[in-house]
């Protein structure tokens, strides 16, 4: 199926769905072993027909982890993944012995919970809730010491990893990469992961990559309204840096930029290097000075450039 258009609040709930889920457990590893990694950052771009995650870093490893663990490699799959994530971080503590069929620690931070709040419509619109029989199902994928039936591995490996629940010999990690892993436009694909590890913050990853569709003439006059949401408010270097960007990408390519309306969200800190290698040479000093993968800041140096004859 194609993918739906999704608002940039949509996306926030996808992003913040997945960086929780994807730092929960240390999804490379076999059941029972490995180790969390933390996770700052996740943002999510949809161009067209695609979908493109982010995080800052090398954030990107362990949320490639998590996606090969689950499977996904299009949009149902992947939202099929945020469905049982979502079921099992949602489902309160208390609860989880009775529901899930055994009790594990771990849920949303306060960041997170914002995030859900902030874009609640977003949530309920478009993360399926469990019907009751897949409930009594993954119950009983939790709580068996059997090897479940072939078609159902897959889910019974991740919601065991999730659950904290013991290995079952013949029951293995699922390994392969069926995603869309590259590090620049290669291509269209549903579901993408950007395998960027410079100190870019997530969402100028995924601007870069918009940039360098249009600098490259991959995507010219198609997919020209972007949206990106993710699990914070972008912080605000980058929010400098877009008010920059914003102006300049859409005089030079007609291509709009939508990040989530009225947002609420306390503004994150921290600062991260601007995005380069989009073929910036070949323009004036605004656009050079954009992508000097330099330092971010307020970006007085690029806004000294806003009258230049050329951008
Ligand atoms: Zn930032």
């Amino acid at each position: 199926m194609p993918v739906p258009l999704y608002t940039a609040e949509d996306l926030a709930v996808f992003s913040t769905i997945i960086a929780r889920a994807a730092c929960m457990r240390g999804w490379d590893a076999d059941l029972g072993q490995g180790a969390p990694t933390a996770i700052q950052e996740v943002q999510c771009m949809q161009l067209g027909d695609a979908l493109y995650f982010a995080g800052n870093g090398i954030e990107h490893m362990a949320i490639a982890s998590y996606f090969r663990a689950f499977g996904v490699s299009d949009h149902t799959s992947l939202i099929n993944c945020l469905k049982y994530s979502h079921w099992l971080l949602s489902t309160p503590a208390h609860q989880r012995s009775a529901v899930v069929g055994r009790a594990f620690a771990g849920g949303y931070s306060p960041q997170e919970t914002a995030t859900l709040n902030y874009a609640a419509a977003s949530l309920v619109a478009h993360i399926p809730a469990l019907s009751a029989q897949e409930i009594t199902d993954a119950r009983a994928l939790v709580t068996t010491a059997a090897l479940p039936a072939a078609p159902v591995r897959g889910l019974a490996w991740c919601l065991r990893k999730f659950a904290g629940a013991a290995a079952i010999a013949g029951l293995n990690r699922p390994a392969a990469t069926l995603f869309n892993y590259p590090v620049n436009y290669n291509g269209l694909h549903e579901i993408n992961l950007l395998n960027d590890s410079t100190n870019v913050h997530a969402e100028l990853k995924l601007l870069r990559l918009l940039t360098y569709t249009r600098t490259q003439n991959l995507l010219h006059g198609t997919a020209s309204d972007a949206r990106v949401g993710g699990l914070k408010r972008t912080c605000a270097f980058c929010a400098a840096w877009i008010n920059r960007f914003r102006p300049w990408i859409g005089l030079q390519y007609r291509v709009t930029l939508t990040l989530p309306a009225n947002d609420t969200r306390a503004m994150g800190g921290g600062a991260g290097d601007r995005p380069s290698g989009v073929g910036e040479a070949g323009f004036g000093n605004y656009v050079q000075a954009l992508f000097n993968g330099g330092a971010n800041s307020l970006c007085v140096d690029v806004a000294a450039h806003s009258n230049d004859a050329e951008w």
